[in-house]
């Protein structure tokens, strides 16, 4: 399997948009189960490896552990089925466990927090969500707009993919963008869900994902009796099983409140105003986000009606400098596209329950957000 080092070195040159998000990513083909035992992966640093990409990654595994019962056994470089981390010029990781040692390469162009959980992601045993046996329902794929080579490795549908149950997700860590591989900046991957059209994949691990990740490791019988009652399609948190684990907007023991942090209004019948910015207008690009939530209740029986009348932020396909994501739905387990342009956006959104969700982010220079809401 060497020779994909070779193709994938040669398409980084191609890249339309060239961003964290956007940087090669390689998996290997999967073969059935990959699991590693007892949900523990060693993994070991090359002794030349930077300390910087290392805490790069450590962020990424960061990701998983906190939302799912595998772990990571750091600075393993003895064990016989272990990942080695190196700088092989490009992301990539096989798929699960493949016996002996395997090589995760993560160098120039994968250093952010996103690319690695995606990464990691892939070495605890997850494919691309695009590589799904029922993914052509999902998504529409240019082959002629996909660089040559690119195609096998990762649009190939996968017919040893195993869904885990969960439905197909354009806001999977694993689903590529649109143009990922694309040529001359035509977008490989169209989705049928065209609100998704700019910005399918995730930022970080998405619910289902965790939901996958916990199924391939039987997470959930690390928590045994009675559990809490989770409110908003929230689950039990196979971290703490006294506590409900909880889709994006929720919060609190048991779903039924804010995501930390988030500042939450009262819609009425009258048009208010939602200022707010994040970072500063000299930051340089970070291999993070800075995220804002933001909830708007409006009473019983309304709806909530939002519209962004200003927004700015440095754009990137697949909006990977920053972005806003509006939650219409009550249900926020699929999530919502990531919106980057003024143009994308429609003229107004409206909540199918009384309440909506609205998820801010940046990582680079300073973005600004402008909303009115009132309940209907
Ligand atoms: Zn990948």
């Amino acid at each position: 399997m060497r020779g994909l080092i070779a193709v994938s070195t040669l398409l980084a040159a191609s890249l339309a948009f060239p961003s964290f998000n956007q940087s090669i990513r390689v998996a290997r083909q999967a073969k059935p189960n990959k699991a590693w035992p007892n949900a523990l992966i060693p993994i070991g640093f090359r002794s030349d490896y930077p300390q910087a990409w290392r805490n790069t990654l450590r962020e990424g595994i960061k990701l998983w552990t906190s939302t799912t019962c595998v772990r990571f056994r750091e600075n393993d470089v003895t064990s016989k089925d272990r990942v080695e981390v190196y700088d092989g010029g490009q992301c990539s990781s096989d798929v699960g466990r493949s016996g002996g040692k395997q090589t995760f390469s993560f160098g120039n162009g994968c250093q952010g927090v996103s690319t690695a959980g995606h990464e990691l992601g892939h070495a605890i045993g997850l494919h691309h969500m695009q590589v799904r046996p029922d993914r052509d329902q999902y998504v529409t794929i240019n082959k002629n707009n996909i660089h040559p080579g690119a195609y096998d490795i990762n649009f190939g549908i996968d017919r040893d993919t195993n869904t885990m149950g969960v439905p197909y997700d354009y806001s999977s860590l694993l689903h590529y963008g649109p143009y990922h591989f694309g040529q001359e900046g035509k977008p490989g991957m169209v989705p049928r869900d065209s609100r998704f059209k700019y910005s399918m994949g995730g930022i970080y691990p998405s619910f289902y994902d965790v939901m996958r990740a916990n199924k391939v490791y039987n997470c959930a019988a690390k928590c045994t009796g009675t559990g809490p009652r989770c409110l908003n399609n929230g689950v039990r948190d196979v971290n703490n099983c006294d506590q409900c684990f909880c889709p994006l907007g929720y919060g609190g023991k048991d779903c039924g409140g804010k995501p930390a942090g988030a500042t939450v209004v009262t819609a009425t019948s009258a048009e208010q105003k939602f200022a707010t910015t994040i970072g500063q207008p000299s930051d340089p690009q970070s291999i993070d986000y800075k995220i804002k939530h933001l909830v708007i209740n409006a009473p019983a029986g309304k709806r909530v009606q939002l519209k962004v009348t200003y927004f700015w932020v440095s754009f990137a396909l697949p909006c990977s400098y920053g972005f806003i994501e509006i939650y219409t739905k009550t249900d926020t387990r699929t999530g919502a596209a990531r919106l980057c342009k003024t143009e994308w956006l429609d003229p107004s959104y409206t909540s199918d329950g009384s309440r909506m969700y609205v998820r801010m982010a940046s990582r680079y220079m300073q973005s600004n957000f402008q909303l009115t809401y009132k309940a209907v």
